[in-house]
């Protein structure tokens, strides 16, 4: 798996066979995706989730994906910490991921590591995404199900708004709820959601909002039973199935753009770098250039 991802990792031309192997097991595990601020607890999160998953003899999957550095090189220092509660356990992988070279970027690169990891028998792969940007919602709503966490007094809900994370989360963790203002932040999450409640239409997902104290494992079945129940909805709604096409659309239309670019460089005739010269000298139209770059591409 290790070899397999690192493959992923890289854009390896090799993929596109293996990829054609792992046939219909690769989209049968459950994606949540995970994110949140740094610090609010989400290594903290996922490890119990892992505990939690693993009581119920479910076989999971862990990604920790950092947009922000192309260059992990290998296990940050949190995925060792967790390692060790899980080393000895063959029904664990935890890996963290970064695109050095993927054609198609993180938006490729990840959902394919997950099909790596449902191929080898996860029933569930859980993405956690390091930070709050775009690039970071972005992969979390490449999942059936996004858990958003947050931690009080952090200024978290209002972080939430301005990312657009409000719009992807299914499930509002609530962490660290052993300090003081959990019930206030509660209270702000749950003040949103309803404020958005007349714009959902009926028998849609509204989304839950818990309370949890991972490092004292408090509250984590409660987020596995809503994991639970928010599965439930998606197939029953055939939510399930637009999740997973917009996932794929999303996974061709990076790839398919990486392709893209990947040949812009290789051209013999007229390159990038011709045509740039011409447009900066006024020759030509940048349209134009655009068009002849794209015609000598079939
Ligand atoms: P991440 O950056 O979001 O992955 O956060 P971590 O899981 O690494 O946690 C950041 C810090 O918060 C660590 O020192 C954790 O021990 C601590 N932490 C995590 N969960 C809780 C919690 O429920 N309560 C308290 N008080 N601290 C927590």
């Amino acid at each position: 798996m290790a070899r397999l991802i690192t493959l992923v990792e890289s854009g390896d031309r090799a993929l596109s066979e293996i990829a054609a192997e792992l046939g219909p097991d690769s989209v049968k595990a459950v994606v949540v995706g995970i994110t949140g601020s740094p610090g609010v607890g989400k290594s903290t999160t996922t490890n119990e989730l892992v505990k939690a998953l693993r009581r119920t003899g479910k076989r999971v999957g862990v990604l920790a994906v950092d947009p922000s550095s192309p260059f992990t090189g290998g296990a940050i220092l949190g995925d060792r910490v967790r390692m060790q509660d899980h080393a000895t356990d063959p029904g664990v992988y935890i890996r963290s991921m970064s695109s050095r070279g993927h054609l198609g970027g993180l938006a490729a690169a990840t959902p394919a590591a997950a099909r790596v990891l449902a191929g080898a028998g996860c029933d569930y792969v859980l993405v956690e995404t390091v930070g709050v940007g775009q690039a970071e919602v972005e992969i979390a709503s490449l999942a059936d199900t996004t858990l958003v966490l947050l931690a009080p007094g952090m200024g978290d809900a209002i972080q939430a708004v301005k990312a657009g994370i409000l719009e992807i989360a299914d499930i509002f963790v609530v962490n660290k709820s052993d300090r003081d203002g959990a019930d206030a932040t509660v209270r702000d999450i749950q003040g949103m959601i309803a404020l958005g409640a007349s714009e959902r239409e009926p028998g849609q997902w509204r989304p839950r909002v818990l309370k949890t104290s991972a490092a004292k494992g408090e509250g984590i079945d409660a987020v596995v039973e809503a994991l639970e129940d928010h599965r439930r909805w998606l197939e029953q709604s055939g939510e399930l199935d637009k999740r997973r096409q917009h996932r794929a659309a999303a996974e061709i239309e990076a790839l398919a753009l990486g392709e893209l670019r990947a040949r812009f460089t290789e051209l013999p005739g007229e390159d990038l770098q011709t045509l740039a010269v011409e447009v900066a000298e006024g020759r030509l139209d940048p349209y134009a250039a655009s068009m002849r770059l794209l015609e000598q591409i079939s």
